[in-house]
């Protein structure tokens, strides 16, 4: 850890139990990648292989692996966990991360950033095959999109609320697209005009802010100004910095959500008054509770976005929003 990366011959894995052999198409890098590899984490075992972010072809069955549907020649995604038990309370309910036995690929097992890797087929989603031409535009899904996916479900967004996304890098973009493709009206926040600007540029933000030498008071008033005099229903905050948590705070309404993404590695100092006073909920987000079928609808998401029809989803969508309120 904290040393540069190396490129190393290894040999080709070999599938036991219910592991698939893939051949890489495309590997993204994460934020937590390079956290990995700074030591962020702590220590890690090494040699490690990092990557958890990926579209692949599968190329060989594990022994155990035809049950979950999988061929060869697939391309598939698949999310960071291996090695779940699929039989334990937390596997059930809670999802994979939970599991006790439960491994993560690019940090205490073998990841991406290889020719040939091993994955756990029970998170798997297979790639239609008109949809897998452009692999280096789907690898994130499974960890960035997966995240910011979570992070709107646990929100509870309703049709028609607003969002603010606090922090504009990859993974605040990526929650500005989907909250857009939902239908939410969507405020981006950052410090820096660049980010912000990727947001207006493909039309997913309805409003930026640069929230630079901006107080609370003053950043009040600016959501007020551009959400018709209203603080917003639910932020979700995808940046590792605490102002950005502190932001989040000031603008969000009464019985709103801030939902936590980016992770400080500072603990976040929490005017108690101000979550009590205005009876926020605090939800942090550890990647995706349902896993498989979060990750299979993310995927349709995905695609909808991309051709720029997003109905269906939104129809489901605002047909969700009207069941829970009855
Ligand atoms: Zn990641
Ligand atoms: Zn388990």
């Amino acid at each position: 850890m904290g040393k540069p990366l190396v490129i190393e011959q290894v040999p080709i894995p070999e599938p036991t139990g219910r592991q698939i052999l893939v051949k890489v198409k495309a590997a993204s890098l994460c934020h937590s990648d390079l956290s990995i590899i700074d030591g962020g984490f702590g220590p890690l075992p090494v040699p490690l292989i990092v990557g958890h972010e990926a579209v692949s072809v599968v190329e060989k069955l594990g022994p155990d692996a035809a049950a979950y549907g999988i061929k060869v020649g697939d391309v598939i995604g698949t999310p960071l966990w291996q090695d779940m038990c699929l039989q334990c309370a937390d596997c059930r309910t809670a999802g994979p991360q939970f599991c006790p036995t439960m491994q993560i690929m690019g940090m205490n097992t073998a990841g991406y950033f290889a020719e040939y890797a091993l994955v756990d087929p029970a998170t798997a989603v297979v790639i239609p095959p008109a949809r897998a031409e452009r692999p280096s535009a789907l690898a994130p899904v499974f960890c960035a999109g997966i995240t910011v996916w979570d992070a709107l479900e646990r929100a509870d967004l309703k049709p028609g609320q607003t969002v603010a996304v606090v922090g504009a890098g990859g993974l605040g973009q990526t929650a500005v697209q989907y909250a857009h493709g939902l239908g939410a009206n969507v405020i981006a926040l950052d410090i820096r005009d660049e980010q912000l600007l990727a947001c207006k540029a493909d039309n997913t933000a309805d409003e930026i802010v640069n929230t630079t030498g901006l107080d609370p008071a003053a950043l009040v008033a600016r959501t007020k100004e551009v959400n018709n005099g209203r603080l917003v229903d639910t932020a979700i905050v995808c940046s590792g910095t605490v102002p950005a948590y502190n932001t989040a705070l000031a603008i969000v309404k009464a019985e709103g959500s801030v939902v936590a993404v980016g992770l400080p590695h500072q603990p976040i100092p929490v005017h108690a008054a101000m979550v009590s006073v205005k009876a926020i909920k605090y939800v942090h987000t550890p990647n995706s509770r349902s896993w498989v079928p979060t990750t299979r609808e993310l995927l349709l998401i995905f695609l909808h976005l991309q051709d720029s029809s997003a109905q269906r989803f939104r129809a489901r969508w605002a047909h969700r929003g009207a069941s829970t309120s009855c």
